[in-house]
C-alpha cells in the first residue's frame, strides 16, 4: 500500500498549493468497481501491474490482498503472488472486463475472454477450446439445477 507523505511540518508559504495537490490524491479512490462483463460478477478490487517476489502477472489485473491470509506486517518479507487474490483481468482482443472464472476467460499466452476464444477459435488450440466449452457446460447445468 502507498502511505502518502505527511507535508504538515513543511514550509508554509507552499501549503495553500500543496494542500489541494493532497486533497485531490486523497480523492483517488485506489479500489475500482470490478466487474466481469460475461458472468457479471462483482468486486470492489485494486487495478493494475501485480508484482510479487516470486513473480508478475504479465498483464495488468484485478485483485485484492487475500481475505483470509493474516495481514503482512513483516517488513523483512517481501509480498508474494500468493498474498494476492487476483479476480480478473482484460481481454488482450477486445479489451472488455473479464473475471478468471475457466468459463469467462482463458490464459493463453495473454487474457482472452469466452467470446473472442469462440469467435478466434482457429487461432487456439483445441484443448483450449475444449476446457472453456467444459466449464461453460458445467455452469449451464448448475443454472438448470437452481431452477428446478
Ligand atoms: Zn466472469
Ligand atoms: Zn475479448
Amino acid at each position: 500500500m502507498n502511505q502518502e507523505p505527511s507535508t504538515s511540518a513543511e514550509n508554509p508559504e507552499t501549503q495553500g498549493e500543496k494542500k489541494e495537490e493532497d486533497q485531490d490524491l486523497r480523492l483517488v479512490d485506489p479500489f475500482v468497481d470490478f466487474e466481469c462483463d460475461i458472468c457479471h460478477m462483482k468486486e470492489k478490487s485494486l487495478f493494475g501491474d501485480l508484482k510479487g517476489s516470486d513473480g508478475f502477472y504479465p498483464a495488468p489485473v484485478f485483485f485484492m490482498r487475500d481475505p483470509f491470509a493474516p495481514p503482512v506486517r513483516v517488513k523483512t518479507r517481501k509480498p508474494m503472488l500468493a498474498d494476492f487474490m487476483v479476480i480478473g483481468s482484460t481481454c488482450s482482443l477486445c479489451d472488455r472486463v473479464i473475471c478468471f472464472d475457466k468459463a469467462c476467460s482463458t490464459f493463453f499466452g495473454s487474457y482472452f475472454c469466452a467470446s473472442c476464444i469462440v469467435r478466434e477459435r482457429r487461432r487456439f488450440p483445441d484443448k483450449v477450446l475444449e476446457m472453456l466449452s467444459k466449464a461453460q457446460a458445467s455452469i449451464q447445468k448448475e443454472e438448470k439445477k437452481e431452477v428446478k
